[in-house]
């Protein structure tokens, strides 16, 4: 039996199914580990404005707290575009405290094997975040 991965793709495809990924309606139910369209587009917005960070920078941009670190969380596990949850992995990496690696050790499941090798490497890693 293959590892059953939490995020994706089952469970975002069953939320296609049952219509609620993609309607913006607040009077559809919350579904746990389903980004809603409007979330995974926030996901999207705060990867693209921090991905391009300097490793200088990044303790000062940690310090700021002003990277919502649970979003990335959700959309390292729950974005439908691999790209995307690896990049959250990758701002992980470098912003995250030690409550990430329940979120990378997840990862090391995903379908995508460069999501599971940035997750491997957030695991392994010693010089992106301080511990
Ligand atoms: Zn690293």
């Amino acid at each position: 039996m293959a590892h059953v991965y939490p995020g994706y793709p089952q469970r975002w495809r069953a939320g296609v199914m049952r219509g609620i990924v993609g309607r913006r309606s607040t009077s559809m139910p919350t579904v746990v580990g389903v980004l809603t369209a409007e979330e995974r587009q926030e996901v999207e917005e705060v990867v693209l404005r921090y991905i391009a960070t300097r490793s200088r920078d990044f303790p000062k941009l940690r310090a700021s707290r002003e990277v919502p670190l649970d979003l990335l969380a959700r959309g390292a596990l729950e974005h439908p575009v691999g790209k995307y949850r690896w990049r959250c992995i990758d701002l992980l990496d470098h912003l995250g405290d030690a409550s990430a690696d329940a979120i990378f050790r997840t990862a090391l499941n995903d379908p995508l094997p460069r999501v599971r090798r940035h997750a491997q490497h957030a695991l392994d890693c010693m010089k992106c975040r301080p511990r």
